[in-house]
C-alpha cells in the first residue's frame, strides 16, 4: 500500500484582506499542532495580495501557501495576468489551477490549463489542478466523460516522471459552495477513477499522486470522507476560513 501523506488546503476564494489575513496566520499557528506531529500537509490558497503576507507569516511552519491562478508565459502582453516566476519570487509554493469557479466566471480553458500545469512545475510550483462534473452531467451518465477529458487534457503536457508532483483535486461541482457533500462512496468511486486515469499514463504515478476531494468539507463530514482509501485529503473553501473548523479538518485526516 503506498504511503501517501493526506494534503488539506483551505481556499479562501475572494477573501482576505491583508490584515484578516495576518490574523487568520495567527490564529492558525496557535490551533495547529507541530509539523511532525500534523496527520497532513497544509496549505492555503489565498488571493494575490496577500500572499506575501502568508508567505512572511507561515515561514518554517511547514504550511504552504498557493495562489488561486497564474498564466503560463513569463511575461508578455496579457494585462492583469500574474506568472509563474512572480509567484516564485514571492516565496509561494503552489498554485491552485482550474477552479471551476474560474472555469465558470473566467473562461480557465483544459487548453490554457495543458500549458499552466507544466508552467508552474517548472518554476518549482505545486500545482493543484481541479476536476469535476456538473449536476446535470452526473444525471446523464457522464461523469466519467468529464473526468477523463479534464485529467487528460490538463496533464497531457507533463512529463510521465513529473506527473506525481502535481496534486488533483476532484470537486463535483454541484458540491462546492452547496453544503451538499458527496458521500463517500461517490467521493471514493471518482477519485479511484481519477487515480486510473493517471495509471493510463504511469503506474508508479498513479500509486503516489496525491487526490484530493472538494466540496462542502466540513469538520463534521470530513472523517468519513477523509477515510476513504483512495482519498488523499481535502480542498476546504467556506469552512476553511475560520481557522478552529480549519484545523479539525486537519485533524480529521489522521483517522478517528
Ligand atoms: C472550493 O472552493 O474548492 C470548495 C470546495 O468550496 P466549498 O468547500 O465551500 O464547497
Amino acid at each position: 500500500m503506498p504511503d501517501r501523506r493526506p494534503f488539506i488546503a483551505g481556499n479562501w476564494k475572494l477573501w482576505g484582506t491583508r490584515a484578516q489575513a495576518s490574523e487568520y496566520c495567527d490564529r492558525l499557528m496557535e490551533l495547529l499542532p507541530d509539523e511532525s506531529r500534523r496527520p497532513a500537509d497544509v496549505g492555503l490558497c489565498v488571493p494575490f495580495t496577500a500572499l506575501d503576507v502568508c508567505v512572511e507569516k507561515l515561514r518554517g511552519s511547514g504550511v504552504k501557501v498557493l495562489a488561486q491562478n497564474m498564466h503560463w508565459e513569463e511575461s508578455g502582453a496579457y494585462t492583469g495576468e500574474v506568472s509563474p516566476a512572480m509567484l516564485a519570487e514571492v516565496g509561494v509554493d503552489g498554485v491552485v489551477l482550474g477552479h471551476s469557479e474560474r472555469r465558470e466566471y473566467n473562461c480557465e480553458t483544459d487548453r490554457a490549463l495543458q500549458q499552466k500545469v507544466p508552467a508552474a512545475l517548472d518554476a518549482g510550483l505545486h500545482p493543484i489542478l481541479c476536476v469535476g462534473e456538473t449536476e446535470e452531467e452526473r444525471e446523464r451518465g457522464e461523469t466519467q466523460r468529464k473526468l477523463r477529458h479534464q485529467v487528460q487534457e490538463g496533464l497531457e503536457k507533463v512529463p510521465s516522471e513529473r506527473l506525481v508532483e502535481v496534486t488533483i483535486a476532484y470537486e463535483p461541482i454541484w458540491a462546492i459552495g452547496t453544503g451538499r457533500v458527496a458521500t463517500p462512496e461517490i467521493a471514493q468511486e471518482a477519485i479511484a477513477f481519477v487515480r486510473a486515469l493517471v495509471g493510463d499514463r504511469s503506474r508508479e504515478a498513479a500509486e503516489h499522486v496525491r487526490v484530493q476531494y472538494g466540496g462542502s468539507v466540513k469538520p463534521g463530514n470530513a472523517p468519513e470522507i477523509l477515510a476513504q482509501p483512495d482519498v488523499d485529503g481535502a480542498l476546504v473553501g467556506g469552512a476553511s476560513l475560520d481557522p478552529e473548523g480549519f484545523v479539525q479538518i486537519v485533524a480529521a485526516a489522521g483517522g478517528p
